[in-house]
C-alpha cells in the first residue's frame, strides 16, 4: 500500500496514493521532475495538507509532496530586503523568521498552517494582508512544457483566495518564492478593527512588529483559528467556505439582517460565510455527519473526529451550502481542495 493521504493532511482523512514522491533537495529537482514525468498524468502537488481533503478511496495518481527548505535574504535598497524561500518551508516559520529579522510585510499571516509554496495558490491571507502583496517573483515548473518559469506577480492572476495556480490545477508546481519586505521595527498599519481593538490601538496604527505578530496569534487562538495539536478541533482544514460575492439585492438583505459586507481587492462586494452559516441556524459544535462536526469555537470550521470520512465531510459541506442557498439565494463555495 502507498502513502496514505490521511498521514499528510491536517484533516487526517484519505486513502493511499498510487505513486508518491517527496521533493527535499532543490539541486535534485531536474532529476526528480524527469522521474515524476514518467508516471501517467500530472502530479498533485501537496504542501502541508492544511487545505486539502483526501478522498476515502485514495488517489489513483501521483502525489508530489514539497519538503524543500531554505530561506536567504538579500539587501536590495534602503530599507528593503528580498527574501527567497523554498516552497516546502512552513509559512508560520517564515513569518516568525521575518519578524525576528525585523522585516515587515507578512506579520499578519502569523499562525497560518501549511507551506510557503501553497500560499500563492489561494493567495493566502489574513487580517488584511495577502501573500500577493509582497511577492516579486515565483519560480514554477510547468508540467505541460517541462520548463521552469520565472513568474512576476502580474502573471499570477491573484484575486481573493485565487490565482492562476488554483485556476489551472495540476499545471504548475511552485518551487520558490521571492518576497520584498521592508526593514522596520514597526508592523504594517493594522487594517482590521477587531485586531486593533485587541491591541488597544486605533485602526491604521503601526504597532511594534513583534507585538503585532503576537497579537495575531492571541486573536487567532481566541477565535479558534489556530490548529490545536490535540482535542476535538485538532483535525481540520480551517475555514470550509470562501466569503461569497453578493448581488446588490443580496447585499441589501444582508445589511438589513445586520450582516457584514466588505469589498475585496477586485472591488467585489462580499459577505461573511461564517455569518451566513450562523444566520441560517448552524452553530459551533454541531454534528452534521458521523464524526463531522462544526468546530467547538467556530461554525465556519468543520472538524473530523472518530468515524469521520471524506464522503461525510463533503456531504456536510453540501448540506450547509444548500441550507444557506435555500434561505438567502447566496451560493457558498468550498475552500479546501478535494484530491
Ligand atoms: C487552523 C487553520 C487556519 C487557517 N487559516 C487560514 C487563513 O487565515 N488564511 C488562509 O488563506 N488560509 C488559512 N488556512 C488554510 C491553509 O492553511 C492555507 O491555505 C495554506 O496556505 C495551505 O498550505 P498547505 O501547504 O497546507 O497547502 P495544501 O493543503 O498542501 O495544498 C493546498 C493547494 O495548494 C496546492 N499546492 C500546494 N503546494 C503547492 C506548490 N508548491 N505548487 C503548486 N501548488 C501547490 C495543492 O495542490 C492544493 O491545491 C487555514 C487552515 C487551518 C487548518
Amino acid at each position: 500500500m502507498g502513502e496514505l493521504l490521511a498521514d499528510h493532511t491536517t484533516l487526517r482523512l484519505g486513502g493511499p496514493a498510487r505513486h508518491w514522491f517527496t521533493h527535499t533537495d532543490p539541486a535534485a529537482w531536474p532529476d526528480l521532475a524527469r522521474t515524476v514525468r514518467r508516471e501517467p498524468g500530472r502530479p498533485f502537488t501537496l504542501g502541508g495538507g492544511s487545505n486539502t481533503l483526501g478522498g476515502d478511496t485514495g488517489y489513483d495518481g501521483t502525489v508530489l509532496r514539497m519538503a524543500t527548505r531554505g530561506i536567504t535574504c538579500r539587501h536590495t535598497g534602503p530599507g528593503t530586503v528580498e527574501v527567497n524561500v523554498q516552497a516546502g518551508e512552513p509559512l508560520a516559520g517564515l513569518v516568525a523568521f521575518t519578524v525576528a529579522e525585523q522585516l515587515s510585510g507578512i506579520e499578519y499571516l502569523s499562525g497560518i498552517p501549511g507551506t510557503v509554496g501553497a500560499a500563492p495558490v489561494q493567495n493566502t491571507g489574513a487580517y488584511g494582508q495577502e501573500i500577493a502583496d509582497v511577492l516579486t517573483r515565483i519560480t514554477a515548473y510547468d508540467w505541460r512544457t517541462g520548463h521552469t518559469l520565472d513568474l512576476p506577480p502580474a502573471a499570477c492572476g491573484f484575486g481573493y483566495r485565487t490565482s492562476v495556480f488554483k485556476a489551472r490545477p495540476g499545471r504548475l508546481t511552485i518551487l520558490t518564492l521571492t518576497l520584498r519586505l521592508a526593514r522596520s521595527e514597526r508592523a504594517a498599519p493594522v487594517g482590521y478593527r477587531h485586531l486593533a481593538d485587541h491591541l488597544a490601538v486605533p485602526l491604521r496604527t503601526r504597532p511594534p512588529l513583534a507585538e503585532a505578530a503576537a497579537a495575531v496569534l492571541e486573536h487567532r487562538s481566541a477565535r479558534g483559528l489556530l490548529l490545536p495539536e490535540t482535542g476535538d478541533d485538532s483535525r481540520q482544514a480551517g475555514s470550509v467556505f470562501l466569503n461569497p460575492p453578493v448581488t446588490p439585492e443580496q447585499a441589501a438583505a444582508v445589511r438589513a439582517a445586520g450582516g457584514p459586507l466588505h469589498r475585496d481587492r477586485d472591488n467585489l462586494l462580499r459577505t461573511s460565510a461564517g455569518w451566513l452559516l450562523e444566520h441560517t441556524g448552524h452553530q459551533p459544535g454541531q454534528e452534521l455527519q458521523p464524526g463531522i462536526h462544526t468546530s467547538r469555537r467556530r461554525t465556519l470550521t468543520l472538524t473530523a473526529r472518530a468515524g469521520a470520512t471524506a464522503n461525510g465531510f463533503t456531504a456536510a459541506l453540501a448540506t450547509m451550502a444548500d441550507r444557506v442557498h435555500a434561505a438567502t439565494g447566496i451560493r457558498l463555495h468550498p475552500e479546501p481542495v478535494h484530491i
